[in-house]
């Protein structure tokens, strides 16, 4: 099958990340695999893995971002990709407005992934105007369902697989360890209490602060770990974090390590990864990655987190937003071995052949 996918970017995020592991693997089964989107730092991972990247604005939430479906349409005409994924709304919206403009003899299938509990309005609407919808969670399925008038034939569940090749577990490599002790000697001897994503208000690092001030009063052994940066248009929200872990006292015993690309070092070197969404995550894969690396996982009770740790590592699930429960199940979890299942649904291998399914079905 001939694939195009089309993202706004290719810079970091659960999003693109997934976009390019999906990429590399359908290029090993012998799929042509095209990307178009508005570039970024991941193109040429993307290119190195055999997959052609195509170069447009895609990413511009603005009407003159509407003058792409001429050249949009142009493309689908000269690529004859058998299927199309779209994979946001305003690559959606482009790409459904040129495919729509087609002869339907010369239509590829359009297929569309809800990566998100978006805003419902005639914007997102146009996500479920796709011959086929995958949603990455039974959360996700629930909200198209409640919130759009499709046919539930028309939603495939595929959860987001993790990448068992690359997240497996192990100790940190070992020069890895020692240029982090060196850069950030407070972690010396400590057990890791990890914080992983984006930092982002809803995401729940300032409870992951509150959390450690608790924590530490009881283990003064433990230091918590954010890994993570803010989006470039909400820098001050990482100064703000900063200076509440400064305010709370906990200067020694929390360090902000910022966007990192060796995150699985992180999740093999912390005895416990927290997730403290404080609203439905979509899916959360720093979850199934932490699990895969055998690493304890604490999350709140709700959305697409609640999904995989309840499949996965149910040990590890509190109450929404219950701190109290959080920090007890933490502290109880602290040095024990527990073990850790993570199921196929989950990984990587189910998500390219069930979504390679979807699109051989529509063909
Ligand atoms: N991630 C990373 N380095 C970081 C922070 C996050 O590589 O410093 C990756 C993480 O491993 C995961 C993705 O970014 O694959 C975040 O995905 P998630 O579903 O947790 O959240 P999203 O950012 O998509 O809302």
């Amino acid at each position: 099958m001939k694939i195009l996918q089309v993202i706004p970017a290719l810079n970091s995020g659960g999003v693109e990340r997934g976009l390019v592991e999906f990429a590399r693997e359908i290029v090993k089964r012998g799929h042509e695999s095209i990307v178009l989107s508005s570039g970024g730092r991941l193109v040429k991972e993307l290119e190195a893995q055999g997959t052609r990247h195509i170069e447009m604005p895609v990413h511009l939430k603005a009407l003159r971002t509407l003058k792409l479906v001429g050249p949009v349409r142009k493309l689908l005409k000269e690529l004859r990709p058998d299927v199309v994924h779209v994979r946001s709304r305003v690559p959606a919206w482009i790409v459904w407005l040129a495919w729509r403009g087609m002869p339907r003899d010369q239509r590829p299938h359009l297929v569309s992934t809800f990566h998100g509990l978006y805003s419902i309005n005639f914007y997102s609407a146009v996500m479920a105007r796709a011959e086929h919808m995958i949603a990455i969670s039974q959360c996700v399925q629930d909200y198209i369902i409640k919130n759009y008038r499709v046919d539930p034939r028309k939603i495939t569940l595929i959860h987001r697989g993790v990448d068992v090749g690359v997240f497996k577990p192990g100790v940190p490599d070992p020069a890895w360890l020692s240029t982090l002790l060196q850069t950030y000697p407070a972690l010396a001897g400590k057990q890791v209490i990890l914080m992983p994503g984006r930092l982002s208000r809803w995401k729940g690092q300032e409870a992951f602060l509150d959390l450690m001030v608790a924590l530490i009063k009881q283990r003064p052994d433990c230091h918590g770990v954010v890994v993570g940066d803010a989006d470039p248009e909400k820098a001050h929200y990482r100064e703000e974090l900063k200076q509440k872990a400064i305010d709370l006292g906990l200067a020694d015993h929390v360090t902000f390590v910022g966007h990192r690309s060796d995150i699985l070092q992180f999740y093999r070197l912390a005895e416990i990864v927290c997730h403290m969404s404080n609203r439905p995550e979509p899916f959360g894969r720093t979850l199934t990655e932490a699990l895969a690396c055998d690493t304890k996982v604490v999350a709140f009770d709700r959305g697409g987190a609640a999904e995989s740790l309840s499949a996965c590592f149910p040990d590890g699930l509190v109450p929404q937003d219950d701190l109290a429960a959080f920090l007890r199940r933490a502290l109880d979890l602290l040095g024990q071995h527990k073990a850790i299942d993570v199921k196929p649904e989950f990984l990587l291998e189910h998500q390219v052949e069930a979504t390679l399914d979807v699109y051989r079905r529509l063909l």
